[in-house]
């Protein structure tokens, strides 16, 4: 059977700071009216905890009957049944407009999120709830805490959906229609956005794929009969096969350079469903030659990668870190010289924010940036697999070094470990799975002749005296990684003496 993987991925784009007093009092409001509708249904859930308990009856396809806890819709609907006015149900017991009359026009979508949020909160309280009275009620109670949730705009929220970019490509700003609580009514407003070039790009392929999908919809519905089944093959093609835009938030950061210290941005979830790949070791049983891409991670130099297809290096790759260790080091310095002046640190004061943010920035950004060389390495080659050493514990170095130097070594080390999982997530996007495997003797072995050799800085020299054999240490890391891929690499032979007495406990048995 064809299983699939849903992958996820977010564009961000940044409200403009110029954006008008009257449009952020928009977003502000209507997202405390969010929040107010969302608490009101905590409250009504947090009434109605039996319902959590309840079970329903239901017919199953054999024709026995099983009992089953109520679906999200049937919560849905108890909610609605009991807090919204119909024609049907003119007096509810627990009326959402007495409590909060802005809602009354609150679109239905949004309320209906609300609505979902507050289930999701309640149930997750009323679980941990439950175990912490099982277990004698030790600590705290579990408490059911206020919610703050971004606002989501689903598609009647939306002025365009698919936000047509096409049309306004000359213009740098664009602008996002959306439906806001804005001075006592829900109305259209238009949200300054800039919308960089790839998110320009991966919108207008999300709108084609959208396309895509309204239209294979069309074409299969004409042939259905109403509430007809669908086959799995059927709901394989109305899946995103390619990224697919879904319903965007406004997300409210603090940011001081903003104003009211508010920075506002636009949060759009893209979708994309891929056929899960095999196993790793099931791919290369099958074939053992398969290109593969094998990346020996250092400090001075962030990486080496070599890609192998049947069974030859074809190409290699190396992404130099001198740079960005000097930097690090730099700017540890400059924190370890300020710490040493101002004396002891006191607690819950950071110090020296501003610089270690940028630290971190600068690792992050590197991290991300030699991720997206492995991966981009790996898809020009055709690897499906991205073969890493198994990253040890941290041991601190032994050489002297000053303080700052043994700060910036360890980052460096931690660094490898963030490379690793930026490289296994953007990889996973695109089907590429990514193996970590032993990296005992990957730098000591000569790759060519399976003589341990000697490591002096960054050279590696055979010390085997019928081969004259010279590397860089990082690449023969490299080269030895594709051999543990292949089960191929000798380990050094133990140079024990033949009449050399065994071990006391292996004779005791
Ligand atoms: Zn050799």
């Amino acid at each position: 059977m064809r299983t699939t993987a849903r992958l996820i991925k977010t564009i961000k784009l940044g409200i403009h700071k110029e954006m008008n007093p009257g449009k952020r009092k928009a977003i502000l409001d209507t997202q405390a009216l969010y929040n107010q509708t969302i608490a009101f249904y905590m409250d009504f859930f947090a009434d109605h905890l039996a319902i959590f308990d309840e079970k329903k009856g239901y017919e199953k396809k054999d024709g026995t009957t099983g009992e089953r806890p109520w679906t999200a819709q049937e919560l849905l609907t108890f909610a609605e049944i009991h807090t919204l006015e119909t024609k049907a149900h003119p007096h509810p017991m627990h009326p959402l407009i007495e409590i909060l009359p802005d809602a009354r026009t609150m679109p239905v979508s949004l309320r209906r999120a609300a609505i979902n949020h507050a289930v999701g909160k309640v149930k997750a309280w009323y679980s941990v709830h439950k175990r912490w009275e099982a277990d004698g009620q030790q600590g705290r109670p579990p408490k059911l805490g206020a919610p703050n949730e971004p606002i989501t705009f689903y598609a009647d929220m939306a002025q365009n959906p698919d936000f047509d970019l096409m049309a306004r490509n000359e213009t740098r700003h664009t602008f996002i229609a959306v439906k806001l609580w804005s001075e006592d009514r829900w109305k259209f407003v238009q949200m300054p956005v800039a919308i960089h070039d790839k998110a320009r790009l991966e919108l207008a392929a999300s709108q084609a794929e959208q396309a895509r999908i309204r239209e294979e919809t069309a074409t299969i519905q004409a042939v259905k009969a109403p509430r007809g089944t669908w086959s799995a093959e059927e709901r394989a093609l109305i899946q995103p096969q390619a990224w697919c835009a879904q319903s965007f938030s406004i997300y409210v950061r603090k940011d001081k350079r903003y104003p009211d210290d508010q920075r506002f941005s636009i949060h759009i979830p893209m979708e994309k469903r891929i056929e899960t790949p095999k196993k790793a070791e099931i791919q290369r049983a099958a074939h053992p030659d398969m290109p593969v891409v094998t990346v020996d991670l250092g400090v001075n130099r962030l990486a080496v990668m070599g890609a192998f297809i049947n069974s030859q290096l074809v190409a290699t790759k190396f992404v130099h870190g001198g740079e960005l260790n000097h930097h690090r080091h730099q700017l540890l310095s400059v924190i370890n010289n300020k710490r040493q002046q101002s004396g002891r640190l006191q607690p819950d004061v950071q110090d020296n924010a501003f610089l270690w943010e940028k630290v971190r920035n600068l690792d992050e950004n590197a991290a991300r940036q030699v991720a997206s060389q492995i991966v981009g390495f790996a898809r020009l080659h055709g690897a499906q697999v991205i073969v890493f050493e198994y990253l040890r514990q941290y041991r601190p170095p032994k050489e002297k070094m000053s303080r700052s130097g043994r700060k910036n070594h360890k980052r460096g080390y931690w660094l490898r470990g963030q490379i690793v999982e930026w490289a296994r997530d953007l990889a996973f996007r695109e089907g590429v799975l990514t193996v970590e495997r032993n990296p005992a003797y990957t730098s000591q072995m000569c790759p060519h002749c399976r003589t341990l050799g000697e490591r002096k800085g960054h050279r590696f020299t055979c010390e085997n005296p019928d081969h004259v054999y010279q590397a860089d240490a990082d690449f023969v890391g490299m080269m030895n990684l594709y051999k543990k891929w292949t089960k191929t690499f000798a380990y050094p032979r133990k140079n024990k003496k033949a009449d050399e007495p065994k071990p006391v406990t292996a004779a005791a048995v």
